[in-house]
């Protein structure tokens, strides 16, 4: 096993706030291996919404705390317990994985054994680092928040389908244009929203085949008039608090609105007898309790490479910051000035 070094590069959040919160450190502690745990060397970390909430204090961690959810790289050592010789986790040092976990915005990580996932082959550790969290929230909501089947071989044909109506918000965000992409894998007729018209264009690029410009256009109206007034099956929106009310409104009856994130502010408190009306389902899916099996998260992780290496689902991405910028990145994310997805590289 090689030397492993004492300290290390990353960013520390001693007290919640602003950019300002995130302070660039170069003297942390390289975490110490316990039961279970990989140490894996960053490449490249993902920057998620959620990274914001823990910044911010909205969503509550243990302080001082090094965030991100969300990296990949090189394994550079194992706990014994570890069963690197296990031809079904194949973890070794040297290997390339990625993996959704906890501690990422760091040189080192340690990762529970069962988090991290080998790269395969033709991959890039920038292109897993970008798609693995959003590609399995999209994957995992799209078939267990939304229902929809697992689609068929490779006979599916992009385009216009006849399956159900599905609306995705921020459809040139992060999650959502994963979202936009599984959904139509999946077969879903699926309108997309962004503010502005750049954006607008974005999400028609994931597959989105009908696009409202939340900025300039009166989103209710025009899902009514695209879906011939009937409403929208599905709705996944991430932006919460702003576009909530909206949702009540565009879901068909019988439809199910999955509200998956607070990008402007969480939703307050609703008042459940307003569901009664159409039969709405409301849901509130989180990624993690989706993946929280060590052989769900393997499966899905499996579908979302092999989706990935076929060129069924892309990532774009908007910027790679240095990991010292990483105050840049929330900004931009925040400022809704960014598209696809933000990557820190270490
Ligand atoms: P995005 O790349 O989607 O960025 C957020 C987007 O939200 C903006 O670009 C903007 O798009 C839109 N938005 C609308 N109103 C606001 C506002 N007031 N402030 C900021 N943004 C706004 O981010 P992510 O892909 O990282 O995350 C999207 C959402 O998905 C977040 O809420 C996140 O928490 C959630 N999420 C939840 C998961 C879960 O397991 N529950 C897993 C992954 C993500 P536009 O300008 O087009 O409106």
């Amino acid at each position: 096993m090689m030397s492993l070094p004492k300290t290390m590069s990353g960013i520390l959040i001693e007290e919640t706030g602003g950019v300002e919160a995130l302070q660039w450190k170069t003297d942390l502690p390289v975490p110490e291996l316990k039961e279970g745990e990989i140490l894996v060397r960053n490449e490249f970390v993902g920057v998620n919404y959620i990274d914001t909430y823990f910044r911010t204090g909205l969503y509550r961690a243990p302080l001082p705390l090094v965030t991100g959810k969300e990296a990949a790289g090189v394994i550079i050592a194992l706990h014994p317990s570890v069963p690197s010789s296990d031809p079904t986790t194949p973890l070794k040092e040297g290997v390339r994985v990625a993996y959704v976990a906890d501690h990422a915005y760091a040189e080192y990580t340690a990762v529970p054994a069962t988090c991290a996932s080998p790269i395969p082959e033709g991959l890039s550790t920038e292109t897993a680092a970008a798609s693995l969290l959003q590609g399995l929230t999209a994957l995992t909501f799209v078939r267990e928040a939304a229902g929809l089947a697992r689609p068929r071989g490779t006979t599916h044909q992009l385009g216009v389908s006849e399956g159900p109506w599905a609306l995705v918000h921020a459809a040139a965000g992060g999650a959502g244009s994963m979202l936009v992409q599984m959904l139509v894998v999946h077969g879903a007729k699926v309108i997309g929203t962004a503010g502005g018209k750049e954006k607008c264009e974005i999400a028609r690029r994931n597959g989105a085949q009908w696009v409202v410009d939340s900025k300039a256009e009166d989103v209710v109206a025009r899902v009514k008039e695209i879906t011939g007034g009937r409403g929208v099956d599905v709705i996944f929106d991430g932006v919460g608090k702003a576009t909530f009310e909206a949702d009540l409104e565009m879901v068909a009856r019988k439809g199910t609105v999955a509200v998956f994130g607070n990008a402007s502010g969480p939703v307050p408190p609703v008042d459940v007898l307003r569901l009664g009306a159409k039969n709405i389902k409301l849901m509130r899916p989180v990624l993690f309790s989706y993946i929280a099996i060590k052989e769900e998260r393997d499966a899905y992780t499996k579908e979302l490479f092999e989706l990935l290496l076929a060129g069924k689902v892309n990532v774009k991405i908007h910027h790679v910051y240095p990991l010292k910028e990483v105050g840049s990145a929330h900004t931009d994310l925040e400022g809704r000035k960014t598209t696809g997805k933000l990557l820190l590289k270490i």
